[in-house]
């Protein structure tokens, strides 16, 4: 089967948050199971050449139309990460790959549709059938009408996959945004069309994808259900009912290459989840150890919470900076990374962290840190994610692999995969970490007070728990299974 991924994002090196890493490793497990698989994704100037092997120049010139203006691009193909990837080259005049980041310019919508169109280009010069046009959140949606509407008769695509990651990102841009690539806006401004629910003048990108796509998955079947509904939709419910028949959901999994606490790169002390009980213990203590010298916390020995996050309203901000407050009396340590798009959630956290510099059982770093990141699974005791909504969450999994207990807010993906210790319905053999219902800082609490009383009161069943966890396997296999089960069936 040949599958051409389309993506915003590629791990580790064009990595914003969990998009990048589904991307990576369904394209490597279908890969390795023999499929024809592309990925193509914006050459972004952060993109070295060390990141990349057998880098060469594909297409060395071929124009893309913005505007009725033809500007000039490369796609240049090379291998990372065991993926065969096409990387466009956008000789654009207002640079729109070289800002040093993926997302967060002014001018998103018009890179992105750029990006469409020039994807939609390349394709029809390579004039080779694509089996599944696998297209991931809303940055690559237009290609869907682009292909369908535009290049129907040049870009030979038999079917057309939308996974959304999330769905609160949708792309709203104005009629003459898709006028740019060729799109005609005004015909695509009706409701049963691109037009958004909310502010009638604007197109939605994301719905799009939506409506053109002949399958849609969601990354976790809990989330596949929770964005039918008024209140986790988005104002996308709606629409997302009236095709429901083509909705699907698959729990994402995680790439074990990047997240294996054996051959980590970043950690002080490596082990495995096929190690002995003592000796997962004793490298988690090692690793614990360095970071408490390096950030001069007190080596304590008292459990360790933390979050590894980005800082944004979906994640539970406010509940992160309680679970820090309530951590600290119940005689824990608590350890916050986090990022934020928001300057005035920055301004926030950054007072928080100035309160609590200095403190001995308490550290804060607001940056996008990859290195810290991976430290951070391998010292934490748990792993707090108290999200809104979470489509599936990746940390509560690598957490696991790493050790660390997850602490949740059952939502999303965390609810298909976070079993609660105390809750005797659930078989022991699946219980591995802490959920509670409300996102109230009270049920947070309460949960949090149940972890750490587990921790202290028995270290048996805690180790065994630790040791259960780290074995369970959230890998690509299954995820990969499932992604093929459907395109086969789409195929038919
Ligand atoms: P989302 O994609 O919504 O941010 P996920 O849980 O799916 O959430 O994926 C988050 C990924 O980003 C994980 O690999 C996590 O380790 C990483 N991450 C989040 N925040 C940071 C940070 N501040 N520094 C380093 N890595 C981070």
């Amino acid at each position: 089967m040949r599958i051409v991924q389309v993506a915003a994002e590629f791990a580790p090196f064009a990595k914003a948050g969990g998009l990048g890493e589904v991307i990576v490793g369904l394209s490597r497990e279908l890969t390795r199971r023999g499929e024809q698989v592309d990925v193509i994704l914006p050459k972004y100037d952060f993109i070295l050449p060390h990141h990349l092997r057998q880098l060469q120049l594909e297409v060395p010139d071929f124009k893309t139309t913005e505007s009725g203006k033809q500007v000039a691009n490369a796609m240049w193909s090379a291998e990372a990460e065991h993926c065969r990837l096409h990387l466009l080259e956008a000789r654009h005049p207002s640079g729109y790959f070289h800002r040093g980041k993926i997302y967060g310019c002014e001018d998103d919508i018009p890179r992105f549709l750029y990006f469409c169109r020039a994807v939609a280009e390349y394709l029809k010069l390579k004039k080779q059938p694509i089996d599944i046009l696998h297209l991931h959140d809303w940055h690559v949606s237009a290609l869907a009408p682009l292909i369908r509407d535009l290049f129907q008769k040049e870009v030979p695509v038999k079917a057309i996959v939308l996974t959304i990651h999330n769905i609160e990102y949708q792309g709203h841009c104005a009629t003459h945004d898709l006028d740019a690539i060729g799109l005609k806006g005004e015909r695509y401004l009706t409701p049963a069309s691109l037009q958004d629910a909310v502010y009638p003048k604007s197109i939605n990108l994301l719905k799009g994808g939506i409506l053109y796509a002949d399958s849609i998955t969601a990354v976790s079947p809990t989330y596949a259900k929770e964005i039918l509904t008024r209140a986790n939709g988005f104002h996308l419910d709606a629409t997302l009912r009236s095709v429901s028949h083509k909705l699907t959901g698959i729990l994402n999994g995680i790439d074990y290459h990047l997240w294996n606490p054996a051959s980590d790169a970043h950690l002080f002390a490596p082990y495995s989840h096929t190690d002995s009980l003592p000796k997962i213990l004793e490298a988690k203590k090692a690793n614990k150890h360095a970071l408490e010298q390096r950030f001069g916390l007190s080596n304590s020995g008292r459990p360790w919470v933390g979050a590894v996050t980005r800082l944004v309203p979906q994640k539970g901000p406010e509940l992160i900076e309680e679970g820090l407050r309530q951590t600290l009396p119940l005689g824990g340590s608590f350890a916050l990374l986090g990022s934020t798009p928001s300057p005035k959630l920055q301004k926030h956290f950054e007072s928080l962290k100035h309160q609590f510099e200095g403190h001995k059982q308490a550290f804060i770093q607001l940056t996008y840190d990859e290195a810290l990141a991976h430290q951070l699974f391998a010292a934490l005791d748990f792993l707090l994610v108290p999200s809104h909504f979470e489509p599936c969450g990746l940390t509560q999994l690598i957490a696991m692999r790493y050790g660390a207990l997850p602490i949740v807010r059952a939502t999303g993906g965390l609810k298909d995969t976070v079993f609660d210790c105390d809750d005797a319905m659930i078989p022991l053999s699946k219980r591995n970490g802490f959920s509670f219902l409300q996102a109230t800082p009270q049920a947070m609490t309460a949960t949090l007070q149940r972890a750490l009383h587990f921790w202290r009161t028995d270290p048996t069943a805690v180790h065994a728990t630790i040791q259960r966890v780290m074995q369970l396997d959230y890998g690509w296999q299954k995820p990969a299974n499932e992604y093929l089960r459907l395109f086969k069936k789409i195929l038919q």
